[in-house]
């Protein structure tokens, strides 16, 4: 599952990341108004966590801009002043949560799952489809050719990630990033040591490896 975190302060945005990636998410990290605007966008996220303060554009013009634009992402804003007059302008722009910093990591975690079980409430929770892979996010679980597969949580990472950039080659530092937070040598290693034991577990070509571009799952029907 796709989570924006739309935060300039780095120490927090790494904090935030560490935190959601240690649970499972797939985490992309934007730090000035007009990327985070142009992202929440364009971008297919399960939630957004939106600081209010951001340079170039704040949190809140954007968080409209988004609405305005049929943009129904659930948005969980921070702040850092957490006056409730800011609160209520948060609400009134379309905001689904609102935390106050600081806070503890473990506790936007929480109510990032609040509101993602309360965005699911609405529509049901989707069971995406790959070639020959079922990703049921809900349940978390992963299946090939129908029938379910053991994977670890980076595992289910690297094959979300995959079928999230269906027939785009993903190259092992992106994924490295993606999946494990870093993208240093043994972190690339790493994902190439988790691709063959897919494959194992799979088809020796679930995943393609397109050289000098990267790994994808074809979206094709087996
Ligand atoms: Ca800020």
């Amino acid at each position: 599952m796709r989570i924006l975190i739309a935060e300039d302060d780095l120490s927090i945005a790494e904090l935030v990341g560490g935190q959601l990636a240690g649970a499972g998410f797939v985490v992309e990290r934007r730090s000035t108004g007009p990327e985070v605007w142009e992202e929440g966008e364009i971008g297919e996220y399960a939630a957004i966590i939106l600081d209010l303060g951001l340079p170039g554009m704040d949190g809140l013009s954007i968080l409209k801009r988004w609405r305005a634009a049929g943009v129904e992402t659930p948005v969980l804003v921070l702040t850092a002043r957490g006056s409730w007059m800011e609160r209520v302008d948060g609400f009134d722009a379309g905001a689904d949560d609102y935390l106050p910093k600081p806070f503890r990591p473990e506790e936007l975690l929480a109510r990032l799952r609040a509101l993602l079980r309360r965005a699911g409430r609405s529509a049901a929770a989707p069971v995406a489809r790959c070639g020959r892979f079922t990703l049921d996010e809900a349940a978390r679980r992963v299946s090939f050719d129908g029938k379910p597969i053991d994977v670890s949580a980076m595992e289910y990472r690297l094959i979300t990630y995959l079928m999230q950039n269906r027939g785009r080659p993903a190259p092992a530092l992106d994924l490295a990033l993606h999946v494990q937070g870093r993208d240093d040598d043994s972190a690339k290693n790493a994902i190439e040591a988790m691709v063959a034991r897919l494959r194992r577990k799979t088809a020796a070509d679930a995943f393609e490896n397109r050289r000098g571009f990267g790994y994808l799952i074809t979206d094709e029907p087996a």
